[in-house]
């Protein structure tokens, strides 16, 4: 028995039932090595290099075999292109203000420019956000959902930024030119046309800003705070005209063309990818639930049924979201991973009781109908570019993990390894079908349960994964736990363009 840093290295046999059961039993008679609740190990590798065939072991599966594990592009590249562009964007909109009021007849002041260039910025950038919450499939699979709205919250905080500073701006701006105090002139402004209603608009946004920020959202339902989001759309919508009406637009009808086409492609996009494509998806798959399998305490898997699943072109790695058309669930669509690989008739998940929602998903009943958004992320197999792969699951996070244990591309020559993290062996899901996929692909997996905390850091990563600073790591957990593990990859020696991360929050 070897050990790592308090983690303890055990050969079990095949079948996660037997193993869970000798690592209680090893533990047991261990004397001063092993004691109740210290991190364990477990791992499980096949004998030999078998070829691949990937088919699941819960009967999911393609069948289809790729025999050429495919190099892919690193997603930064498509980040940096997207970063990029939006940056272009901003710098053309706020220095079109500057343009104008350089050209203009009275001499350039500061408070009136800065509440331009911020309003154009303001407007330009609500439009940047809508697209990236907008589901276009190019960017959900090339970004991923989770980077996406961890950049539109962000975003979301400058918009708010911004147009404090351009209402504060130009109030002062006004109250400078007619010699006027800032309540007097705050309210000359407000009266002028269509500002009050961007006044009540920007009230909404600061609401929506308020609310979305970390300690009031932790306080309240993600329904409620849902709710409370939706007010940013007419936010905008009474915001629009005071946008077209500005002096940096107004009377200028190829720009104010140009701008309202904007607004409605962004718009356009918006409703066919998150309203459109969904009852079209729902018309035409038919999905409904045909299977609910107890995986673990307060775990199933829910198989659904439906009708070309294919044409969704949905991967390993990727997830969901969820609408169960029951009366208490119907209104809410959930996130949830493929926890196997799809097929054309089959989709699985696999969903841990933590709040309400998933909750009441745990005793849905056979035949309800599921309405699906998606297959989103960008966490799939064509982010690969090394021949060798390392996998990490906290958690409920083994569900991506799993489907792409089962089915990422693997010839021989190449190494496929799963660290499991959980925290103890009752909460260790699929143990028998990652130990069968491991011995069917000739894989690794390495069942790392305790509560040590140091069983993912750098020094243990290598120990387990010796040439771990070549190959693409995949990871799926809960937030901190992915945080810390990234760290301990860097310190590993692997860079960020190799580690392929799904948060289970946005
Ligand atoms: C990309 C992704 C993939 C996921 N895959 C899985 C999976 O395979 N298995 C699994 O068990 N869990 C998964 N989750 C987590 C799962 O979505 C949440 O646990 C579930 O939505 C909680 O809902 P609730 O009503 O039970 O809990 P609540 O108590 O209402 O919420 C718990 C947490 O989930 C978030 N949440 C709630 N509803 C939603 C929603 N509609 N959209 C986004 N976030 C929401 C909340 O912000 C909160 O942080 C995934 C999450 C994401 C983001």
């Amino acid at each position: 028995m070897a050990r790592v840093r308090g983690i303890v290295g055990i050969a079990s046999d095949t079948s996660a039932a037997r193993g869970k059961r000798d690592l209680i039993d090893r533990r047991n008679s261990a004397g001063g090595h092993l004691r109740p609740q210290r991190a364990a190990m477990m791992s499980t590798r096949a004998p030999e290099r078998p070829i691949d065939i990937p088919r699941a072991a819960s009967g999911h599966g393609t069948g289809i075999v790729d025999r050429s594990a495919p190099i892919g592009r690193s997603p930064s590249g498509v980040r940096y292109a997207v970063l990029t562009a939006i940056w272009v964007g901003a710098m053309a909109v706020a220095w079109w203000p500057i343009v104008v009021a350089l050209n203009g007849p009275s001499p350039l002041r500061w408070a009136p420019v800065v509440a331009h260039v911020c309003g154009m910025l303001a407007g330009y950038a609500v439009l940047a956000l809508i697209a990236l919450m907008s589901r276009a499939p190019a960017l959900e699979r090339n970004i991923g959902a989770d980077v996406l709205a961890r950049w539109h919250s962000r975003g979301g905080r400058l918009v708010v930024t911004l147009i404090l500073i351009h209402a504060y701006a130009a109030v002062v701006g006004w109250a400078q030119s007619r010699r006027e105090g800032m309540l007097v002139a705050f309210w000359q402004v407000a009266n002028l046309p269509w500002l009050m209603a961007a006044t009540i608009g920007t009230i909404m946004l600061v609401v929506v800003g308020v609310a979305s920020a970390r300690a009031a959202r932790s306080r309240m339902s993600y329904e409620k705070w849902h709710a409370i989001h939706l007010l940013t759309y007419v936010a905008i919508a009474l915001s629009f005209v005071h946008q077209l009406a500005g002096p940096d637009l107004a009377g200028r009808r190829l720009l104010q063309v140009v701008w309202a086409l904007l607004y409605t492609h962004v718009f356009a996009m918006l409703i066919r990818h998150r309203v459109l494509t969904p009852i079209r998806q729902a018309a035409r798959h038919r999905m409904r639930v045909a299977d609910i399998i107890p995986e673990g305490p307060g775990v199933v898997s829910i198989v659904v049924e439906g009708e070309h699943l294919t044409e969704l072109q949905a991967e390993s790695g990727q997830f969901f979201r969820w609408r169960f058309l029951t009366p208490d669930l119907w209104l809410t669509a959930h996130p949830f991973s493929l926890s196997a690989a799809p097929t054309a008739d089959r989709l699985r998940l696999t969903v841990k009781a933590l709040g309400q929602g998933s909750q009441r998903l745990q005793d849905i009943a056979i035949g309800t109908w599921v309405v699906t958004e998606g297959p989103y992320g960008a966490m799939t197999s064509v982010r690969r570019s090394r021949d060798d792969i390392l996998l990490i699951a906290g958690g409920v996070g083994i569900t991506p993990m799993r489907a792409l244990f089962e089915t990422i591309p693997l010839v021989p020559g190449q190494d496929l390894t799963l660290l499991y993290r959980a925290r103890n062996a009752g909460q260790v899901l699929f143990g028998q079908e990652l130990d069968e996929i491991a011995r069917r692909r000739g894989a690794r997996v390495h069942y790392l349960v305790g509560d040590n905390s140091d069983c993912l850091s750098a020094t243990s990563i290598l120990a387990l994964v010796p040439n771990v600073a070549r190959r693409d790591v995949y990871m799926c957990g809960p937030p901190g736990m992915t945080e810390a593990v990234r760290a301990s990859l860097h310190g590993a020696g692997l860079s960020d363009d190799y580690i392929h991360e799904e948060r289970f929050a946005f």
